[in-house]
């Protein structure tokens, strides 16, 4: 599987459930972060082949396909668990509670809480300038976004918009693998899209070869994303209703 390695911090996409991914964070050092362990087992194993040590769990939201394997994995390897502070009612047991804005320490390296509103109330994604690298969650989507389940679209397109503003070579990392069904309805869209068309086509190709799509880098995502691309909160209101009833 390919390893991502930017300024010595690496990122990799590790497959749960039908098609989720937890991200495994790793330092110089051999710090250790496991971004949304939607179960235990495979994030275990994904550990244990890299060196056997967890040291920090990082949540995006509280949705069970997210957060499912983090009791177990915080037994098993003594790892820390960090989340939005907002939503610690509904988290597991936080050891870092963070409000937007907070840094959060990841070996030698940091991350910036980004309030990311719209998917659920408290959904936050973390963001590393060394990468760099960002953990965008069920908020951005290769080609997509996530699903308005608590929030409004003022706030998801609020949401789109910070990460938007992000470098444009940061790598997104996201919580799902979409990026076949997402390039269908972008394609409906618009279909002479020729850069559009390449990245379907390249897509369906990786999961041909059982390969992630993702991550891909947010410069792409900006110029391919028909909800990057929305101009206003009507036009954002428009295209995710649509995409809902695709
Ligand atoms: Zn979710
Ligand atoms: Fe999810």
């Amino acid at each position: 599987m390919r390893l991502y390695t930017l300024n010595m911090l690496s990122v990799r996409p590790i497959p749960l459930l039908a098609d989720n991914y937890g991200w495994l964070l790793q330092d110089e050092a051999g710090f250790t972060g496991f971004v949304d362990p939607a179960e235990a087992e495979p994030a275990a194993s994904a550990v244990a082949a890299s060196g056997g040590r967890l040291d920090l769990i990082l949540l995006t939201h509280h949705h069970a396909d997210h957060v499912a394997g983090t009791d177990a994995l915080r037994a098993r390897f003594g790892a820390k668990v960090a989340g939005a502070v907002a939503d610690t009612h509904r988290l597991p047991h936080l050891d870092h509670a963070l409000a937007p804005g907070a840094q959060l320490a990841v070996g030698r390296h940091a991350a910036a809480v980004i309030d990311t509103p719209g998917h659920t109330r408290g959904h936050i994604a973390y963001f590393f300038a060394d990468g760099p690298i960002l953990l965008a969650g069920d908020t951005l989507f290769s080609l997509g976004c996530g699903r308005l389940i608590e929030g409004t679209p003022e706030e998801m397109f609020g949401s789109l918009r910070r990460l938007a503003a992000l470098p444009g070579e940061s790598l997104v990392c996201c919580g799902h693998e979409y990026t076949l069904a997402n390039a269908r309805f972008a394609l409906s869209l618009r279909p002479n899209d020729t850069a559009l068309k390449a990245r379907a086509g390249q897509a369906a190709q990786r999961r041909a070869a059982a390969e992630p799509t993702v991550p891909t880098r947010l410069a792409e995502e900006c110029r391919l994303n028909p909800f990057l691309l929305a101009r206003d909160v009507a036009e954002f209101a428009d295209l995710r209703a649509h995409k809902d009833r695709f």
